[in-house]
């Protein structure tokens, strides 16, 4: 009889469905990825578990600009993070939407449960609001009338509304997170959650009224009223399993890992924690908290944001190099950053020069030297078994490494396999055993082992790099992919079968020459063409106020445009000449969208004349025109009438 396959279960946050995916959100997913992908190697099944938030103000008052109703508006947005998961080659087993019946349904079934055993009270409520944060603030909370998390003026709102009685859980709680060292991880952030129950823990408020937030889940027992974002949010991690009592039995929870970003730790922790609790549920068994990336050490922001979009990265460097370079450069639970030049470095040295060097000159050999065959392998010899030992000791290694979620030590960990196998490949030296006859037999074990050895990698590197993985697997001409090998074929020397015949193909990673890195760096530092259309749904806020001073530094001016000429390689770019007047520039402009170059000639724009001159594409751009965007379509301003050239803008 077969035993009944073990269960692992990881989730990532569910998204909020109004942010553009970015590589903050692709972290995470691909975090989860792998260690699914590996769990599936070792034979568990798995539930791997992404997807939206769809629900609360920002939702409601985003679909309102648009002038559609919220449902249509998530339905659209909620696709950006589908897609991208399909680029990024994520095997997530569903994708959970706060809208779907099937969660609303749980969790009003909660809602009436836990107001049913009297776990949820109605009172009054008074405190200090911040819409755009949808929070209360206390009156010490607020700086000088406004909110201290983002800024803006909060009001103040007397209301009813419902609360869970989570304060009477926080004793429970911070026992719970002390006697399990790893229910929180880092140990740093451990620290942080058992900071925040030293102090009591007070009951949470957990409704809306609907005449302030039409939009959410209404409370079963109290029409006037949608549930609070987090309550009805994190409940898709049982939801996806049904009501309470059918995860009970699923088999999925407790869940292994519900990986989320440090900002939204204390909502898992504690409010999901004692919530579970409420419900008769046991915690998950751990919950990690992995650090923010920063881009070439700043915050990211709107116009840095271009550069590192996701599925840019991927068309660039190619959907396996992003995913490991984003789990290699920093470890998992710590702040990273995001720089071209790093990923470059990555590319050429760990893929190219080792792993992809490693393969090449293993299969040229085997080429060379045994017509393509991988032979029947003589005896082995000490030297051989000392490769054969550390292939072992590194799937070990490794294993325990998966527990800690600790995938750059992984990863390096499988790249001292990857160093070790060409330097024994440099010690056996098969180009001057291919010199004898007796050295010809020897060299059968030398191949072989080399081959055997890039398979390890192979099925190693797999939850990380999946297709470069599968090709290398191919070239060795292996006839079964990773997943059917499965972890079991690398704890022991030899999986690999004599006769096989290798089908070499293309680099695998290829490096970055210098000529392409200074194109990547020159784009990646190019101030962002006005012509992104990154967030048609969101109207940002008025930015900062600035003196009259501030405003007349930049000089504006009126500008006829002589040439046009589409820059070639850009989808985007307009290579322009425009007369100011005193004198004629060089413009490059992002409006390739929206206008022909034939368009452009003889029309009157307005330039910032005073810019530091900066280059797109290679191209020098001596000042920028304004326009206007909203989703792809890009309008130049301009003047009802016709002015001259050079004429100030004020
Ligand atoms: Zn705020």
């Amino acid at each position: 009889m077969n035993e009944p396959k073990k269960k692992f279960y990881v989730t990532t946050p569910i998204y909020y469905v109004n942010d553009v995916p970015h590589i903050g959100h692709a972290y995470t997913t691909i975090a989860a990825d792998v260690v699914s992908r590996y769990k599936r190697l070792d034979g568990y099944e798995v539930f791997f578990l992404t997807g939206t938030d769809e629900h609360g103000q920002k939702v409601h008052q985003a679909a309102q600009q648009n002038g559609v109703d919220p449902q249509t508006h998530v339905d659209k947005l909620h696709q950006r993070f589908k897609d991208l998961w399909v680029r990024l080659n994520i095997s997530n087993s569903d994708f959970i939407r706060t809208t779907e019946a099937r969660h609303t349904q749980v969790v009003q079934e909660i809602l009436q449960s836990l107001f049913d055993k009297k776990e949820i009270y109605k009172d009054s409520y008074e405190g200090w609001y911040c819409t755009p944060d949808e929070r209360f603030w206390t009156e010490k909370d607020v700086v000088n009338g406004n909110c201290p998390e983002c800024g803006r003026p909060v009001e103040k709102i007397k209301e009813y509304n419902y609360f869970f009685k989570m304060g009477q859980y926080g004793e429970w709680l911070a026992r719970h997170v002390r006697e399990n060292e790893s229910f929180i991880q880092p140990v740093s952030r451990r620290n942080e959650v058992l900071g925040f129950l030293d102090k009591p823990l007070g009951d949470l408020c957990i409704s809306r009224p609907k005449e302030r937030l039409p939009w959410g889940v209404s409370l079963p027992f109290d029409d006037d009223y949608v549930a609070y974002v987090w309550f009805d949010a994190l409940i898709n991690y049982i939801s996806v399993h049904g009501q309470p009592g059918q995860v009970r039995d699923c088999g999925f929870w407790p869940c292994d890992h519900h990986l989320v970003g440090k900002d939204i730790l204390t909502t898992h922790a504690v409010y999901w924690s004692c919530m579970l609790k409420a419900m008769d549920l046991p915690p998950p068994k751990n919950i990690f908290a992995h650090g923010w990336w920063t881009v070439n050490g700043q915050k990211m922001s709107k116009s840095l944001f271009n550069v590192v979009e996701p599925n840019l990265l991927a068309d660039q460097f190619g959907v396996d190099v992003i995913r490991y370079f984003l789990l290699r450069e920093v470890p998992f639970g710590l702040d990273g950053d995001f720089s071209h030049k790093a990923l470059i470095g990555r590319n050429n040295s760990d893929l190219a020069n080792n792993l992809g060097n490693l393969l090449n000159r293993t299969l040229n050999m085997v080429e060379k030297y045994q017509e393509g065959k991988i032979l029947e392998p003589s005896a082995s010899a000490p030297e051989d078994q000392a490769l054969a030992d550390k292939a072992s000791e590194t799937v070990q290694a490794v294993a325990a490494l998966y527990d800690q979620l600790a995938y750059n030590k992984i990863l390096a960990k499988i790249w001292e396999l990857v160093d070790q196998c060409n330097q024994y490949i440099n010690n056996m030296g098969p180009w001057n055993l291919a010199k004898s006859e007796e050295g010809q037999t020897r060299l059968t074990r030398v191949l072989y082992n080399s081959c055997e050895a890039l398979r390890v990698i192979a099925v190693l590197i797999y939850p990380f790099m999946p297709e470069s993985a599968e090709k290398i697997n191919q070239q060795l001409g292996a006839d079964f992919t990773i997943e059917e090998q499965g972890l079991r074929s690398i704890r022991e020397w030899g999986f690999l079968p004599a006769g096989l015949q290798t089908r070499p193909g293309p680099q695998l990673f290829p490096r970055i020459e210098e000529e392409e890195e200074k194109k990547i760096m020159e784009q990646a530092n190019a101030p962002s063409a006005p012509a992104q259309a990154e967030d048609e749904n969101k109207t940002e806020p008025v930015a900062e106020q600035i003196e009259f001073d501030d405003f007349t530094k930049v000089d504006l001016r009126t500008g006829k445009i002589l040439e046009a000429e589409k820059i070639k390689k850009s989808k985007k770019l307009i290579k322009l000449k425009v007369d100011i007047g005193c004198e004629t520039r060089q413009v490059v402009a992002g409006i390739a969208a929206g206008y022909e170059p034939e368009q452009l000639v003889g029309r009157t724009v307005i330039l910032v004349a005073n810019l530091k001159p900066a280059k797109l594409m290679g191209v020098e751009s001596q000042g920028m025109i304004l326009a206007g965007s909203e989703g792809d379509k890009i309008i130049l301003a301009g003047f009802d009438h016709e002015l001259n050239p050079g004429v100030r803008v004020k």
